[in-house]
């Protein structure tokens, strides 16, 4: 029956995506499988008067630190960087940046190959079940 042979292509063309789907690599695992150390939060300067009224910060000449904010349980948070430390801390913010990205990417890689198995799943699901008449 030509019907039967449509239906049997049908399901070996479905077969073959779902198997192809499940062995695809989802995500370059690299940046979550690295050692390196993460820092939440932003490095920006700071500008900022002191309470002495003869400092030069009077006058207009404010004092600059370079701080790291983040937002730690629902806190915003700030710690002045010490000046040996500022590349590294800068460096590892955006390490920390870059691992939440890639953490995004991959639920969104993930979610769209589930859903695409599962469509699969249910296209053969229909083709296979063959109802009493
Ligand atoms: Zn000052």
């Amino acid at each position: 029956m030509i019907d039967m042979q449509i239906r049997s292509r049908q399901l070996s063309r479905l077969k073959q995506e779902l198997i192809q789907l499940r062995d695809s690599p989802v995500h370059d695992l690299a940046v979550f499988l690295s050692n390196r150390p993460l820092v939440k939060g932003s490095v920006y300067p700071l500008r900022r008067k002191c309470f002495k009224p003869s400092c030069r910060c009077a006058r207009g000449a404010l004092h600059e630190t370079v701080v790291l904010t983040a937002s730690i349980e629902g806190k915003t948070r700030l710690w002045t960087i010490p000046e040996d430390r500022i590349p590294a801390v800068r460096l590892q913010t955006e390490a920390y940046r870059r691992f939440r990205r890639a953490r995004a990417v991959y639920i969104q890689e993930a979610t769209h190959r589930q859903e695409k198995m599962l469509r699969l799943i249910d296209a053969i699901l229909q083709i296979r079940t063959q109802q009493q008449s």
